[in-house]
């Protein structure tokens, strides 16, 4: 259930930005979402439904971005996308990896008025 937290401080911060940049009603987040982190786009909207509730964002939809894992080999140089979170290379099995991509969790932007 890491998604209920980070769906709160999801709301917090938009109504922040919100007030920040003078916004009465947000309509859009743009969230970006990296696979590598495991949360899950329904959970998030879920919550969201419910958090959202009073608060400027509610009337707002959040526009999921996912990102994916992106990995480097650095024993055959290679990179490659995965789609589960495990730290192998599928060209050589080495587990020297440096994760390029995926742990990214943040709003890119917000819509509104
Ligand atoms: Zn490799």
């Amino acid at each position: 259930m890491h998604e209920f937290g980070v769906t709160k401080s999801l709301v917090e911060l938009c109504n922040k930005e919100a007030d920040k940049n003078k916004i009465k009603k947000v309509y859009k987040i743009h969230l970006k979402v990296g696979k590598f982190t495991g949360f899950s786009p329904d959970s998030i909207e879920f919550y969201f439904e419910h958090l959202k509730i009073n608060t400027k964002c509610d009337t707002a939809e959040i526009v999921f971005e996912e990102i994916p894992i992106r990995i480097k080999c650095n024993d055959c140089g290679k990179q490659h996308n995965i789609e589960e979170p495990i730290l192998l290379c599928p060209a050589c099995g080495s587990n020297e990896i440096d994760l390029l991509s995926g742990r990214e969790f943040y709003v890119a932007s917000i819509e509104g008025e």
